[in-house]
């Protein structure tokens, strides 16, 4: 790619461009800018966590935050310490010439250059299409989630549907047998579950139901789901589709062969880095997608990065490396 910004021996603008705005980015602007790096942050306005009605898990609120809370106070945070933040959906990333650093072009055209990549860009939910209510309103009501491992606490003893009967669906099924003794699986169209997976479900008394959906209507209350061949539809308290997710790991991709065939960035992105320079953290890692692994693989690939640039600088003792 061809480096019209630089000139010869002039220093990079910033040191670092983070892509994502999420907890795992945001932790990782903050850091950086506390370690007087020169740090933007580019977002595109989806981070998941903008989803997030009430976390009842993030540690040190037990009473809650909602995820837009939480996503201005860690905007803030960077902010407070000198890290920039700008939105703007990043299309390409490549190497510039001579190794010198990286370059991004936005959707609007324009081109940011740093020395180093932090790709924190999460991952895309599969959602559920509803054929009667909003979907927003549906998950900020709770009366449909995505996510067991964040609020299954929060329905215990309620009667949970989940809709996906494959194993991913049986899995999630089994899962949230532990806050409920009244779990369904549904299928979306059909039942792909072999007569052993049916067995445990069965053992585990997890309902399995046949037939295709013909309508998912949210209420304020209650997930009502119209099965084939049924006329009334089945009430249920939360409905958890279990549809997966797309990790957003194109940029990588543009970097470099990635080595998951789902698309996910290899567990030890974080820490050993993708690329020399280049690191990535949250979601779009593989491993546990949750707001404190975000963070806490976020600081991780801050430090390590910032590490990587004071070698580059000569500002490291030969023998820490
Ligand atoms: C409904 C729901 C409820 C949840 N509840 C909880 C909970 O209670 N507790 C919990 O721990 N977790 C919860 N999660 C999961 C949590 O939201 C994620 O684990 C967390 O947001 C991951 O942070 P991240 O920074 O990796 O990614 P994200 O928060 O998704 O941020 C990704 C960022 O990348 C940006 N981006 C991506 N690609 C580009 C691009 N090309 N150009 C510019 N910007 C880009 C996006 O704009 C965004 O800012 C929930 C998720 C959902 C969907």
């Amino acid at each position: 790619m061809k480096s019209e910004l630089l000139f010869s021996g002039e220093p990079l603008a910033l040191d670092v461009l983070i892509v994502g705005a999420g907890p795992a980015g945001l932790t990782a602007g903050m850091y950086l800018a506390r370690y007087r790096r020169r740090v933007r942050i580019v977002h595109d306005g989806s981070s998941r966590a903008l989803w997030v009605p009430r976390s009842r898990n993030v540690p040190g609120f037990p009473d809650g935050i909602f995820g837009s809370d939480l996503i201005a106070r860690m905007s803030e945070h960077a902010v407070r310490y000198g890290g920039e933040i700008a939105e703007g959906r990043v299309v390409e990333i490549a190497r510039r010439e001579n190794d010198e650093g990286f370059r991004a072009r936005l959707d609007s055209g324009a081109t940011v250059d740093a020395r180093g990549l932090i790709l924190a860009t999460g991952v895309d939910t599969n959602l559920a299409k509803l054929d009667g209510g909003d979907h927003r309103t549906a998950v900020r009501d709770g009366v449909l989630r995505y996510c067991p491992i964040c609020d299954g606490y929060e329905h215990s003893r309620e009667r949970i549907a989940v809709l996906g009967s494959d194993l991913h669906g049986a899995a999630e099924a089994m899962f949230l047998r532990q806050y409920s003794n009244d779990v369904t699986l549904i299928p979306k169209w059909q039942v792909a579950l072999t007569d052993a997976q049916r067995a445990e479900l069965e053992a585990s008394k997890v309902d399995v139901l046949e037939g295709r959906v013909l309508r998912l209507d949210a209420t304020g209350e209650a997930m009502l789901v119209t099965l084939e061949g049924e006329t009334l539809p089945r009430r249920f308290d939360i409905l958890y589709p279990a549809f997966g997710s797309a990790p957003r790991s194109e940029l990588a991709a543009m970097l470099g062969r990635l080595t998951d065939p789902n698309g996910c960035l290899p567990f030890n992105a974080y820490s050993d880095g993708l690329f020399p320079g280049v690191y990535a953290a949250g979601d779009v890692v593989a491993g546990l997608d949750q707001i404190s692994v975000a963070i806490g693989q976020g600081a991780m690939a801050a430090t390590r990065l910032h590490n990587w640039l004071r070698e580059q600088e000569g500002h490291v003792m030969a023998d820490q490396k």
